[in-house]
């Protein structure tokens, strides 16, 4: 008779299933575990008697993940059938896990205030990796000899047996602390914990601390209403601060408190983070060992958020604290909430590397990430962790920065591989499917069997000349813009004197007045609209065709008609969702299929996600699952072209 422990988890990604190994061989009890497409189970002999230790024990080992759903646990006379999921090696770079972080805020261990506390199954591991396979003689640790207790800990700790990073205060990186004046180098226990607690209080003090993270430089500062720049992210220091400043969820909480620790954008609550960032801002909770030994620090300040920026080296901060090694950072992930689905939204952190199938001797590079094999399998990864090699050709993104110079190479639209990436993920490659790519511009494709075509090309927008174009849209459209002109002269004068190349969401942000003058400030004031919808905004004219001039026109007519920008902001991605709606099923009866896909970062966004849930639910529409939705799928899914 066998115990059975299911847990739900949905992704690829093998380092929780490791954890749990891990911590079995540590407590010495049998178990078999699996990890398949959706669910990682555990296989127990009934009678163990250390069944119960185990299980009260994992609760405390296991942190919080993204990927981790609901468990449940039955008797069975047999073992469950399964087909696992091909299991990596691949450097990991998230938070600490809850053991590592123990021993950094423990006195006693030889990595109390030591940043760079990982194991097998945690930590800021790929920002290390100079090339693949991933040991330590291909890391930038690999010029730091480990001490003895290194050397020994590899040999016995269960979590930490081979690790090719494992490093302490005695053996690992030293940080130092820079002002104009002098330098301190940190080279015990006490001196780390000092550097932090003294750049906890300089932030305190209205001071900038610039700091290289596992993430690259960040500066780190206290936000007020003189300085909080909006493309600065938030950082809670303490998440009892989450529910008293932020309008959020329960997944969104404990999406930001999850081991992989991505970006998120959420509504603000309390008038001093109101005063700050308006209606929404990113937030971020301590990601990698530097930022969360700084935040335990803040606390004790008795601040609870502070904020910093991404940055290079050579900002200007009062406060400098840095360490020699060499970093590759990833680009940050930003994932999108609504009700129970998670997407991830853009970035490489927590997704990449990825380990995936593919038969095929191709080579893909798309946004800087390349798939490559490596000893059989396929990678993946930043192009800069791959070295040179030979493959039967070459897909890569138009536009791409890459010399390939390979005599087969081929180039792809985005579109195209975005959309075959949502289908391999869902195994519907050679089946017909509609698909809707939203990036700015709104495409809607259709999938034959064999290649992607662009159905519905989105009408090029241009905004040059733009009031004549407005003018002449429909008979009464002149008085609008002598109207427009006379109510917002400053508003009119700069869309009379527009660039050519700008995109629509960029002129309606300039419409409404917004101060991020991009589709993400649309995107943002919408996150405040709390209310209903109703208000329809004209997307079209002619030939049913997303017009963009009409969308303009139909905005400034409600704002004459002072309706409020958050409800304006809300109401567009409701009338694309609209739109978006009515089209699919058009096509849909066109070419006789019911798979949708949906791809492009566009529709990481509650009030147009809402809506085609609602327009497009019948259908199920299919998004990416371990793959952000709009750019980087395109590396995955040009393996599929
Ligand atoms: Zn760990
Ligand atoms: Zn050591």
């Amino acid at each position: 008779m066998y115990f059975i422990f299911e847990i739900a988890f949905s992704s690829n990604k093998s380092y929780i299933a490791e954890l749990i190994r891990a911590y079995a061989t540590q407590e010495q009890i049998v178990v078999e575990v699996l990890q398949t497409t959706d669910k990682i189970v555990m296989t127990f002999n009934k009678d163990d008697e250390k069944l119960e230790k185990f299980l009260l024990g994992i609760d405390s080992v296991l942190p919080a993940s993204l990927f981790l759903g609901k468990g449940k646990h039955y008797f069975s006379d047999e073992k469950p059938k399964l087909m696992p999921v091909a299991k990596s090696n691949l450097p990991v770079n998230i938070a600490p896990c809850p053991t590592c972080q123990k021993e950094m805020f423990d006195v006693s261990s030889r990595r109390y205030y030591y940043p760079f506390t990982s194991c097998n199954h945690c930590g800021s591991q790929h920002p290390f990796l100079s090339k693949y396979p991933y040991e330590r003689a291909n890391t930038t640790m690999k010029f730091l000899m480990p001490c003895t207790d290194c050397t020994e800990e590899a040999k016995n700790n269960a979590l930490r047996i081979d690790y090719p990073l494992i490093s302490c205060i005695e053996c690992g990186i030293s940080i130092r602390m820079l002002d104009k004046e002098s330098e301190h180098l940190a080279l015990n226990k006490g001196d780390f914990r000092k550097l932090f607690e003294v750049s906890a209080r300089a932030i305190a003090a209205g001071k900038k601390v610039l700091m290289k993270t596992a993430h690259g430089y960040r500066r780190f500062f206290k936000p007020t209403v003189a300085y909080s720049p909006a493309t600065s992210t938030l950082l809670m220091a303490d998440s009892s601060g989450f529910n008293s400043h932020l309008m959020m969820v329960i997944q969104e909480f404990n999406a930001l408190l999850s081991i992989e620790r991505p970006l998120l954008r959420v509504a603000t609550k309390s008038d001093e983070i109101k005063v700050l960032y308006g209606s929404s801002v990113l937030v971020k909770y301590p990601d990698d060992g530097m930022t969360m030994l700084l935040a335990r620090e803040v606390i004790n300040t008795g601040l609870e958020y502070i904020a910093y920026e991404t940055c290079d080296k050579d900002v200007d901060a009062d406060f400098l604290v840095d360490f020699d090694m060499p970093l590759n950072s990833q680009k940050d992930t930003k994932i999108f909430i609504n009700q129970d689905t998670k997407l991830f939204v853009s970035g490489e952190r927590i997704l990449f590397p990825a380990q995936v199938q593919s038969n095929k001797d191709r080579v893909t590079v798309a946004h800087d990430l390349a798939c490559v094999k490596v000893d059989d399998k396929s990678i993946i990864d930043s192009l800069e962790v791959f070295d040179a090699v030979s493959t039967e050709e070459l897909y890569m993104l138009e536009g791409e920065d890459f010399e390939g110079g390979h005599a087969r190479e081929h180039s792809f639209e985005q579109y195209k591989a975005s959309m075959m990436s949502v289908l391999a993920e869902h195994h519907k490659v050679g089946q017909k499917a509609i698909g809707v790519h939203f990036d700015g511009t709104l495409n809607f494709l259709y999938y034959n069997g064999k290649q992607v075509i662009n159905a519905v090309p989105a009408i090029p927008f241009e905004s040059d000349n733009l009031w004549e174009k407005i003018r002449t849209l429909r008979e009464g459209s002149d008085r609008l813009v002598e109207n427009y002109k006379k109510l917002y002269p400053e508003i009119w004068e700069r869309l009379d004197n527009l660039e050519g190349d700008m995109d629509i969401f960029e002129v309606t942000a300039i419409t409404l007045g917004l101060e991020d003058e991009s589709f993400e400030g649309i995107s943002a004031e919408a996150l405040s609209f709390l209310g209903k919808g109703g208000l329809q905004i004209d997307t079209r004219v002619k030939d049913n065709r997303f017009d963009n001039y009409a969308f303009l026109t139909s905005i400034m007519s409600y704002q004459l008609g002072d309706v409020e920008n958050n409800f304006m902001c809300y109401s567009i991605y409701e009338s694309f969702g609209d739109y978006i709606g009515e089209i699919v099923p058009q096509l849909i009866k066109k070419v006789n299929t019911r798979t949708v896909v949906l791809t492009g970062e566009t529709f990481a966004n509650q009030s147009l996600y809402g809506r085609i849930q609602r327009t497009l639910g019948q259908y199920s529409p299919l998004m990416n699952k371990n793959f952000p939705i709009g750019k980087e799928n395109a590396v995955h899914g040009a393996l599929y072209l």
